[in-house]
């Protein structure tokens, strides 16, 4: 089986993670507070929290910009489902956006279209590590008085307009699972330009508590509570393995671009699909290598079913060994989200449909990448 990823781990992951053992404490402490400082480094960012995950930094986000109970959170419905849970987290009202037709990301034009007069907070998704057009949605989110949140769970390694996706983020969420280009086994991170909201950050991923576990093992301070918080630290074994993944950051990204670089170059001469298209001033991580299997004739009918032709190609890359996956779900088409009020998203669905993800990992060969597009092509051209 080609995998759709692989972690990049060696000899000096494996032992980072031998050293904290070694060291007795494996909890967060000196090898989370290293992470934090390379990752406020590698992000160009005032202050670096690190959580157990991704949803956990958005639950956190959403909990310091201060959205609770009734308040509306703009989403886009096309994002890995975490987004959207994020908002029911924190009793809040996911409002769906739609995304672009060329682009699965959100526009302002899009979110100013689901704008509502309960709106408190937006989370816009860097999807598939493409950068968003942040400008002007930031410039619509201030004039209109919400909180910016960037879910950049993709983008660790990606750059808008020459700068760190998340770079002069209010708050930006990064992930650490292994389906992305870094990774820790599982793990987040919040940052932030805000000292203010760092400091509650760390209050609330350790049960709102006032000392951290490393400080009160030595110097024996007596904690308080202050506030109700919630258990989402990371481990030091996690953070351990998260230095040195970060001093792979640029290799992987660089060995992604150009394996996503050849991929295009293959599939230039195959009409059905269209792979993704970064802007030509972005640096794009290549976190997943997605693209759009346009429907046929034989699915034609009164209820065309746009993704029947994209699920058939799926299972036939499968039965030949080809770790594809479906591209991007869209929440609302899940039963966890299906009864909940919503405008109409007809980008969201077609993505949805029409995604497809074809394996994209470090150690691919060019051997393999023609194999799967050649498999692709065959796919493509079954029953004609
Ligand atoms: C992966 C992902 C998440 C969730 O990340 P976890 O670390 O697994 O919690 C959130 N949002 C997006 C867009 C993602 O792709």
């Amino acid at each position: 089986m080609i995998p759709i990823i692989i972690p990049v781990f060696g000899p000096e992951e494996q032992a980072a993670a031998a050293q904290t053992i070694a060291s007795g404490w494996v909890v967060q402490g000196p090898q989370v507070q290293a992470f934090e400082q390379a990752l406020a480094q590698a992000v160009q960012a005032d202050h670096a929290v690190v959580v157990s995950s991704a949803t956990a930094g958005l639950h956190l986000a959403l909990q310091v910009a201060g959205v609770s109970r009734g308040d509306d959170v703009l989403v886009p419905s096309l994002s890995f489902i975490a987004t959207t849970n994020a908002v029911w987290m924190v009793g809040a009202n996911p409002v769906f956006v739609d995304v672009a037709p060329d682009c699965p990301n959100i526009t302002a034009e899009t979110l100013a279209a689901a704008w509502t007069t309960g709106t408190r907070a937006v989370i816009a998704v860097h999807q598939l590590g493409l950068p968003l057009q942040r400008a002007a949605i930031a410039a619509l989110c201030s004039e209109r008085g919400a909180v910016l949140i960037d879910d950049a769970a993709c983008a660790i390694g990606s750059l808008h307009q020459g700068e760190p996706v998340g770079k002069g983020a209010e708050l930006a969420v990064f992930s650490f699972h292994p389906r992305k280009v870094i990774t820790t086994g599982e793990g987040g991170a919040i940052t932030t330009t805000r000292a203010d909201w760092a400091q509650r950050l760390r209050l609330l991923r350790q049960h709102g508590m006032t000392v951290a576990p490393a400080e009160r093992h030595q110097t024996g301070a007596t904690e308080v509570y202050a506030e109700p918080g919630w258990n989402y630290r990371m481990t030091d074994l996690q953070a351990a393995v998260g230095v040195e993944q970060l001093k792979k950051l640029t290799a992987i990204v660089d060995r992604r671009r150009h394996l996503a670089q050849r991929y295009d170059e293959l599939l230039s001469d195959v009409w059905d699909v269209a792979p993704l298209a970064p802007r030509a001033d972005d640096v794009w991580n290549a976190q997943t290598y997605c693209l759009c299997v346009a429907p046929d004739g034989r699915d034609a009918g009164p209820a065309l079913d746009t993704s029947a032709r994209r699920n058939r190609v799926l299972a036939f890359l499968h039965a030949r060994q080809i770790g594809a996956r479906r591209g991007i779900l869209a929440a609302h088409l899940e039963p966890a989200w299906r009864n909940h009020p919503r405008g109409a998203l007809p980008c969201s669905e077609a993505w949805a449909a029409q995604s497809l993800a074809l394996p994209l990992h470090h150690y691919l060969t060019d051997e393999e990448q023609r194999y799967v597009v050649e498999t692709l092509r065959e796919a493509l051209n079954q029953g004609r």
